[in-house]
């Protein structure tokens, strides 16, 4: 596991679940551990957030809690129905369930409202006029402390009566802002006055016209925890520095509980990006085919590549949560579906690159069906049937006139197995006007079904094959990781420039066995000895099947990056 450090302990918990654990035994916490997961709807989760959903839902699952969806929609312009439903989704397609309704920030806004009153008319927080770009000045740096602004000492009922005219809409957006009466000087700058209410005057796709101010992410969050009764408010460590904002407003309120938030590192995954900001380039500039082109990392997108839940939540386990953000190679994510899929996935047969082959004492108008197991070690997949016929497409790869020993595959005059079929021979090959080999003619033996052959000679290999006149025509695309570098946009370059170009390969010439063609959509199989494929979500009808590579078989990037010295 490259840099990334797993965040579990020996007994394979995490940071998280052991210190729940602690506080439950010490008497600290009584009662029920609730948590939410509180998505921005501004786009697609990606698999970043995987781990957000994994902790929220799983530790309240762990403990025998509860977990809420709720939305952080403080943000009027950014939110789009489209994300909202694609965000509920993807949580339900990872497995899990919130508990009763799917909540929102913005239900809330009536009680943050009468919250923002509260502190007005408790001294601690003020309307103040300077405009947006004083504000910034007298805000200090790092280094020096900041400068109060002329408002912070005016009285609680003139703030409160300008607060009163900002909902009404009688000013302008950046004439005011509601600002909580802390510290200009404090160290941490998320306590010099921070902003509790703009004006915004746009409408919101939760609460139509009725608002013109919309509350700060801050305001909101550990207030709408509090409302819900959260215990755990887990978040991303950039939130550490909000904590003691967040525990200044639950201590100032007369909220109903009092949440506590805790922080852990974000996921990031090499070869990829976990930044909506990007992602949605990524779409809008028309380098992918959408939000769901299986390359991305979101998580309709992984869905799309043939991903499983299962894969998704044991990567989130295998890798563990700490206390520090990591980079985790892609690596181990593609090390969870094989697993998953090894294990789950029926076998199939398809020729993605076909040369025929003629096996020329088959008779022509003979069709053989013969028995292959669903899977090699599950019996509850059952058999298949494969038609063998007088021709059949190998792989054009599988194929060589001449070759030396290493290669275990068809070589004129020598044998190979058709796996779960006959032993064949190459006996003579077909060429075009430029001398490439489009045909190879081969003699089978009809003693080999499951037996060596006469002489004892048991061939060194064994290549997949279709019939050429029962198989199905499909089209196989073959993805692969979207960039090319491990950090893309390392350095000042853009991230865009670190895109893979061979990230897909479109095979509109392969050969399915013909059962498999029928496959439902999301159907994931093996093509043996080519890779775990999934019938596309969309895309794909029995008449005309469209499978998408989600990995192969082993990890090509491993030795290309041992090469590289990487
Ligand atoms: P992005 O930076 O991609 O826009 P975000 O943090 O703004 O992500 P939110 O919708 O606010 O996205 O995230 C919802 C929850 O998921 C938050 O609690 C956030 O901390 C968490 N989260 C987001 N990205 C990651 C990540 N890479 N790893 C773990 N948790 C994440
Ligand atoms: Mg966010």
């Amino acid at each position: 596991m490259s840099d990334s450090v797993s965040g579990n302990d020996k007994a394979g918990n995490n940071f998280l679940r052991n210190l729940i654990a602690e506080q439950i035994a010490s008497g600290e916490h009584t009662g029920e551990v609730v948590t939410r997961f509180p998505p921005e709807p501004n786009g697609y989760l990606h698999i970043g957030h995987a781990r957000s959903i994994w902790l929220n839902f799983g530790l309240a699952e762990h403990f025998g809690g509860r977990c809420r969806l709720r939305f952080d929609d403080t943000n009027p312009d950014r939110e789009n129905p489209e994300y909202v439903a694609a965000i509920e989704d993807d949580v339900r397609w990872l497995g899990y369930e919130w508990d009763g309704p799917v909540r929102h920030a913005s239900d809330y806004f009536d009680q943050l409202y009468d919250y923002a009153l509260h502190l007005i008319d408790a001294g601690l927080a003020y309307v103040d006029e300077q405009s947006p770009e004083q504000a910034r000045e007298n805000r200090g740096t790092l280094t020096e402390p900041g400068v109060d602004s002329p408002y912070r000492d005016r009285p609680a009922a003139e703030s409160r009566a300008l607060f009163e005219r900002m909902r009404a809409g009688e000013l302008d957006e950046g004439a005011a802002a509601l600002r909580a009466k802390i510290d200009m000087s404090a160290g941490n700058m998320n306590l010099r006055d921070p902003v509790l209410y703009r004006i915004r005057k746009a409408p919101h796709h939760q609460t139509g016209d009725k608002w013109c101010i919309y509350p700060s992410y801050d305001f909101a969050h550990g207030q709408s925890d509090a409302i819900e009764g959260v215990t755990h408010s887990i978040c991303t460590l950039e939130f550490e520095d909000h904590r003691p904002l967040y525990d200044w407003l639950i201590e100032h309120l007369p909220v109903p509980s009092r949440p506590c938030q805790y922080e852990f590192g974000r996921l990031n995954l090499n070869y990829t990006i976990t930044s909506k900001r990007k992602l949605k380039r990524l779409v809008d500039e028309g380098h992918v085919s959408g939000w769901d082109d299986p390359r991305m990392p979101t998580l309709c997108g992984i869905r799309r590549r043939g991903y499983t839940p299962a894969a998704i939540r044991n990567f989130c386990e295998m890798v563990g949560v700490a206390r520090s953000d990591g980079v985790v190679d892609a690596g181990m994510l593609e090390h969870a579906i094989r697993d998953d899929l090894n294990e789950n996935a029926p076998r199939a047969m398809c020729v993605i690159d076909p040369l025929k082959v003629v096996i020329t004492n088959f008779p022509a108008d003979r069709v053989e069906t013969l028995a292959a197991p669903g899977h090699p070690n599950r019996d509850d997949m059952g058999e298949r049937r494969l038609p063998l016929t007088r021709e059949i497409w190998i792989e054009r790869e599988d194929f060589r006139e001449s070759a030396n020993k290493k290669y275990k595959r068809l070589v004129l005059g020598k044998k190979v197995r058709l796996r779960n079929a006959y032993v064949l021979t190459a006996e003579d090959v077909v060429r075009d006007a430029d001398g490439n080999v489009v045909e190879v003619h081969c003699t089978y033996d009809p003693d080999t079904l499951g037996e060596n052959p006469a002489d004892g000679v048991k061939p060194k290999g064994v290549i997949h094959w279709v019939s050429a006149s029962h198989g199905k025509r499909a089209t196989v695309r073959l993805y692969d990781r979207l960039f090319a570098v491990e950090t893309p946009g390392r350095g000042d370059e853009d991230f865009l420039a670190h895109l893979n170009p061979d990230s897909l390969e479109v095979r509109e010439d392969c050969w399915i066995e013909p059962d498999w063609a029928a496959a439902e959509p999301e159907q994931r199989l093996q093509f043996e000895r080519l890779g775990y494929f999934v019938a596309d979500r969309h895309d794909h009808r029995p008449d005309r099947p469209v499978f998408n590579r989600t990995v192969p078989l082993r990890d090509t990037w491993a030795k290309i990056e041992a090469r590289e010295g990487a």
